[in-house]
This record gives C-alpha cells, structure tokens and sequence, in this order.
C-alpha cells in the first residue's frame, strides 16, 4: 500500500498497469522522460530534463543500447531540443540504468558529465575487463562467508555480469560533492551526498522550485537495495539511514525519482522506508535470537520476501543475501548481535 499521492496520476497508472509513461512536461523548463529497460522489472528509468539558455541539462541517462538512446531522443525532441543539444549529464549514481548511456551522449554532444566521487572511484573495478575478475573472486569471499553453498557459489559470484554490458566506460569530466551548487543557469540546484543505494549517491534539491530529484534514494513504492558488497562501505545501511535522515528535512512540494513515478510527501515516505528498515532487523534479529548460530544466507532464506525463495532468480538471491548481510552488520555495529567470523561466518546474539 502507497503511503503517498503521485504527482501525475497517469505516470502511476503506467506503472501499475504494466506500461510505458508518456513523455510529461513537469514544470516549465522541466521533463520527464522515460527509457526503456526491457530487461529487468524496474521497466524504465525516469530521466529529467532540464532546459537552459543554450541547450539542456539531464538528471540520468539510462543504460547503452540503441533502444534507450532512440527513446532518450525521441523524449528530448518532444521538448524541443536535440541529443547534440546535451550540455551536462548529472549521473545520480554508477548503476548501468543510470549511467550507462552518459558516454555515448558526450561523444555526441560534448555534454560533462558530473558524478560524485565516491562512485567514481569504483568505475574501474566495476568496467573493466581486465579488473571485472577481481571483483567477481571478491564477491565470491563474500558469500562463502555467508555460508552460500558450495553448489551455487559461482553461479551467485557472477550473477551480474549481464548487467554491465550496459555501460559505457565514461570517466566523469566533474566530480561533484556534498552540498556543490550545479551553476546551471536558470537552476537553484544542489547536490546532496546520499550514500547506501550506492557509495556516492546524489539526490538534488531545487529550492526555488521545491523539488527534489532523488534517483534511487527515495522511491514511491519500491525501497531501493541496501546491501553489503565488495564495492560498498563497510556499513552501508547506517549510511543510508543517515542519507534519509539528510533529505527529509527539505521542504519540497515534489519528488522526482528515477523508477515508477513522481509523488508529493517527501517527509512521509523517507518515515515509511525507515518503519520498514526497523521491521526487518527487528525480524533478523529474531531469527539469529531463535537459531543462535547461524549463517547470513540460512538468515535470509528464512525470512519473508515479496514471493517464494525457489523463484527468484540468482542475481536477486544474491541481492538478497547481501541486503541481509547490511542488516546484520548494522545490528552488530550497535552491539545488539556479533560475529564469529570464519568460513562461513556465524551470527550469535550479543
Ligand atoms: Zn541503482
Ligand atoms: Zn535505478
């Protein structure tokens, strides 16, 4: 159940129902334009455009294939302008559905492209051929810790390797911090640092316009994954709990997400995602409290998901399993379970 009203009825009903939203002018001056992800569920990726004196500016870009890129277009013609019209790409994090496609539209328009320095950093080891192993024996460590069975343990260790074809390596031209002001002109926007989802995930604020662009931060229905990997910060869901804590105060009249669609209460969403949050380390607390001694993954199995463990498919069981595990660091972390690490670590009360 949506604790929140949606700011375009029809954007929501696409979503419901299935569909593609329709191109929609927001604000004066202001997009929204959705690309297409036919591969996963998520569907589309919201992507703002935002106009300037000379051309326009855009809040995330979609992943690279040829359909994203037409659609992209297609979506910047309908508010007048051309691809070649890009001048800044504003990457709200380093997921391929956000920052794929960011490359290919500087090679076309000389467009920056911004993304904080917190993500930058990861891009190498992310896209690399030469560095992806690395990663990939990494997250392997990772989940025999976490008490994986042997069976399944490279299928899971390499599970998102089909995503990263999505991208284009593009180094960003402009690191952009906590609390840095765009210069865009026309555009009283703002980065906030909103790390969890991803290291260095930004939202920004408009203020004049009351407007928040929060990529995955904050969502209408979904709440974006929080999880531990070998690319994450050590406790990855205290930061993001702080990030929440950092965008509830804006006084906005609308939130721009990246997925689903645009909504009003800012304040009463970030409160609902936290309730959830609570919910889930009250249960995995109950879990490890009941089992004394178990691993993260018989954790996760355990627990309730949104449909049957058998059916979801190994990417999300390993999503799963690492959003177990950043609960279960977060309890130790507050002294409320601890850790007999090993091969696979074991979760004890504290
Ligand atoms: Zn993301
Ligand atoms: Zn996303």
């Amino acid at each position: 159940m949506s604790v929140v009203t949606p700011a375009s009825e029809a954007q929501r009903e696409a979503w419901r129902s299935g569909g593609f939203p329709e191109v929609e002018r927001v604000r004066p001056g202001l997009w929204s334009i959705p690309v297409p992800l036919p591969a996963i569920p998520l569907r589309y990726v919201l992507v703002y455009a935002l106009e300037l004196p000379d051309g326009v500016a855009i809040v995330d870009a979609g992943w690279n294939t040829d359909e994203a890129y037409d659609a992209l277009a297609a979506g910047l013609k309908v508010a007048g302008f051309e691809m070649t019209d890009v001048k800044a790409v504003l990457v709200t994090h380093i997921h391929p559905d956000h920052y794929g496609l960011a490359g290919r539209i500087r090679e076309v328009s000389g467009a920056w492209i911004g993304l904080h320095p917190a993500d930058s950093r990861l891009l190498r080891d992310r896209y690399d051929d030469d560095a992806v192993d690395t990663l990939v024996a990494q997250e392997r460590t990772l989940l025999l810790r976490s008490g994986v069975p042997q069976a399944t343990l490279d299928e899971l260790a390499g599970a998102s390797m089909m995503i990263r074809h999505y991208v284009t390596m593009a180094k960003p031209d402009r690191l952009i911090e906590d609390g840095d002001r765009l210069g865009l002109p026309g555009w009283d926007l703002q980065a906030i640092w909103t790390p969890g989802h991803s290291p260095g995930h930004l939202c920004f604020v408009e203020r004049e316009r009351r407007l928040l662009f929060s990529g995955d931060h904050v969502l209408a229905k979904i709440t974006p994954i929080v999880a531990v990997h070998p690319q994450s910060a050590p406790n990855p869901l205290a930061d993001y709990l702080d990030a929440l804590a950092a965008v509830r105060k804006f006084d906005v009249e609308e939130v721009l997400p990246a997925h689903e669609y645009r909504f009003l209460e800012l304040a009463e969403r970030v409160d609902h995602v936290m309730a959830h949050h609570e919910e889930r380390l009250a249960e995995i607390e109950a879990a490890v409290a009941a089992a004394g001694g178990i691993t993260c993954w018989d954790t996760a199995t355990g627990l309730t998901w949104s449909r049957p463990w058998e059916t979801i498919p190994s990417f999300m069981r390993r999503a799963a399993n690492n959003e177990t595990l950043a609960h279960l660091v977060w309890l130790e972390a507050r002294d409320r379970l601890r850790r007999v690490p090993g091969e696979p670590d074991l979760w004890y009360p504290a």
